[in-house]
């Protein structure tokens, strides 16, 4: 599995760096994000480095359905699967990624708006 170490979420699923983890399985890692944007802000990452959503190949797909799971598992931990929540994943400077190692925010805890801003 290719990790970076110059990578600041691959060093967070490393455990190198500290993070508040939720969950983590043998292929991903869940942990709160440390400028919430909604009283649940969580971010769900591959252990695998992969820079964005745009470099999932087909050897991808159990990962992205474990992911998937997880946010739906953390919803209902979190107390919010029935007010909703949003899983999101930003691609490149338009969209305000700034962290090139692919993440899906959950957040949820308050009415959001569409379209983002
Ligand atoms: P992006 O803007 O790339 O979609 O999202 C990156 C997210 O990572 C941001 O919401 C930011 O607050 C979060 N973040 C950045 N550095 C850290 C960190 O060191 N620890 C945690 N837990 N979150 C971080
Ligand atoms: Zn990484």
């Amino acid at each position: 599995m290719q990790t970076d170490s110059s990578c600041l979420f691959c060093r967070i699923a490393a455990r190198e760096i500290p993070a508040d983890i939720v969950r983590e399985s043998d292929r991903l890692v869940a942990f709160r994000d440390t400028n919430p944007q909604a009283s649940t802000h969580i971010l769900l990452i591959p252990k695998e480095h992969v820079r964005s959503i745009a470099d999932i190949e087909d050897r991808h797909g159990d990962l992205l359905a474990d992911i998937a799971q997880a946010a739906a598992q953390l919803a209902a931990a979190e107390g919010i699967e029935e007010s909703g929540w949003r899983l999101v994943t930003n691609v490149g400077p338009d969209a305000g990624q700034s962290v090139f190692h692919l993440h899906f925010h959950l957040l949820g805890g308050r009415q959001m708006g569409w379209p983002p801003g």
